[in-house]
């Protein structure tokens, strides 16, 4: 893998073959569509084969690159585009912990492994470290947006927004509140409600600093946002998730947490409110256009109310589900109540980086829900009873304009007003190859190819706003 230098001629223009799903529930392929970017690096026109000016304007891009070798970047046969990720939930202190340790109950899994872990993001050279490696492996998976919980560290999580600003990967980062100190390690934990508040605020500040000098240094800057993280009600104090929901308001800034998780977190908050999660976190001030919740798989039809009126978004994260849900997130449900979705891997609840592997689990949960999984139980009896199912195009969409819609991103797909956020799949790697011997040839049936099989190999070039951060060839 390597990050290609900013030496690299700015590009204009894209020729090439594009999927993407502009609308929930279908795909469309941009056969040798031609797209063309403004300075900033977001779409400024897209021209397909038929349409007026379509000849000519192919023409003038490849004597633009006669004269600036590089302003166009056109794919050749076999490869493709795909709109860059979203992923909604990830813990980049737990990267060095994906995959380990799954087969322990929750408990154990965050006492003996996760909070030690996440504790060594008080050294900042640790921190750095570690979210540059997580920033790059995402990219090098496709996703160039990610929303991230930091730790509990002022120090550490403000690494973290660096690392992804210098990797190229546009972010929103959050220092983790996590401060009651009768739920919390003494080892690790915000010393103070106060102090927990008082190092949110300067970490909005300093990142919202760290932007704009960005911004004002490169045109083409994908941008890094900060976000309220309380870490979910359990570790939280009263005092500080009102103080977060407050700060959050005055600042716009995004928020994040966990909301109805599992059989544990999401009783937490009827017992020591009388309430939902979901109503507790939206009496705190928490839920909002701004608001990002992970998980969300215990949604009554007043909890899914909730979001719909609220504007929250839910990261959906089937892997992670599969270990520390007890449940099956009930995506078709809340999509078809105006509930917007996208998909997070929660690394490391989740042990994959990749959100290929998310889309996969995400169809395959959804049949589970729809059918049930015990055979001993009558099939009239045994799933949910209702419609559950997703295919691979929505679940795509989860991955790419559902995570932007949840973030009000203009990513996600070839739209024009959208960032040129793209990964160039090659269908036609050795050891990797997804041609399938040219026998189903249909774009269905390439997407569905690609989306099940591709590996990390057939990924060979990411782009973010017109930045190229992957260059594998
Ligand atoms: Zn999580």
């Amino acid at each position: 893998m390597s990050i290609a230098s900013s030496s690299h001629a700015t590009v204009r223009a894209v020729l090439g073959s594009l999927f993407h799903t502009p609308e929930y529930g279908s795909f469309e392929l941009l056969e040798r569509a031609l797209l063309e970017l403004d300075d900033a690096g977001f779409i400024e026109r897209v021209t397909l084969p038929g349409d007026a000016g379509y000849d000519e304007r192919v023409a003038a891009a490849r004597a633009a690159d006669e004269l600036d070798p590089g302003s166009l970047l056109e794919l050749t046969d076999g490869r493709y585009g795909l709109p860059g990720f979203v992923d909604l939930h990830v813990h980049a202190p737990q990267w060095p912990q994906a995959g380990v340790a799954l087969d322990e109950p929750l408990d154990v899994w965050l006492d003996q492994r996760t909070f030690p872990l996440e504790a060594r993001f008080s050294d900042p050279f640790f921190a750095h470290g570690v979210s540059l490696d997580l920033a790059e492996t995402f990219l090098s998976r496709g996703t160039t947006t990610a929303l991230y919980f930091g730790s509990a560290h002022l120090e550490g999580s403000w690494e973290l927004a660096r690392a992804c600003t210098e990797a190229g990967q546009r972010a929103v980062v959050g220092k983790v509140v996590m401060d009651d100190p009768a739920a919390n390690h003494d080892f690790y934990r915000d010393a103070s409600p106060e102090q927990a508040l008082a190092d949110t605020e300067e970490f909005l500040g300093r990142v919202a600093g760290l932007d704009r000098e960005l911004r004002a240094g490169d045109p083409r800057f994908a941008g890094v946002y900060a976000a309220v993280t309380p870490r979910f009600i359990p570790s939280c104090t009263d005092e500080v998730l009102s103080g977060l929901g407050k700060m959050a308001a005055e600042h716009g800034a995004y928020i994040q947490s966990h909301c109805n998780e599992g059989e544990w977190e999401h009783g937490v908050a009827p017992e020591r409110y009388g309430v939902s999660d979901a109503r507790a976190l939206a009496d705190f001030g928490l839920l909002g256009p701004r608001s990002v919740m992970a998980h969300c798989t215990y949604m009554d039809e007043a909890d899914t109310e909730l979001f719909r009126e609220t504007g929250t978004a839910v990261a959906h994260c089937p892997i992670s589900n599969a270990y520390f849900a007890n449940s099956a997130c009930p995506v078709r449900r809340m999509r078809e109540h105006g509930v917007k979705i996208g998909l997070g891997t929660d690394v490391s609840g989740g042990f994959s980086p990749s959100l290929y592997d998310n889309i996969r689990q995400a169809v395959m949960a959804s049949r589970m829900l729809e059918d049930g999984v015990d055979a001993l139980v009558p099939i009239e009896r045994r799933g949910a009873g209702r419609p559950s199912r997703i295919s691979v195009a929505e679940a795509l969409y989860l991955a790419t304009k559902g995570g932007a819609e949840a973030l009000s991103l203009p990513v996600g797909s070839f739209e024009v007003g959208r960032a040129f956020d793209m990964q160039v799949v090659d269908v036609r790697r050795p050891y990797a190859d997804l041609t399938g011997f040219d026998v189903f040839t249909e774009p269905g049936d390439v997407l569905a190819r690609i989306l099940y099989l591709a590996t990390p190999d057939n990924i060979r070039q990411v782009w973010v706003q017109g930045r190229q951060v992957i260059d594998r060839g």
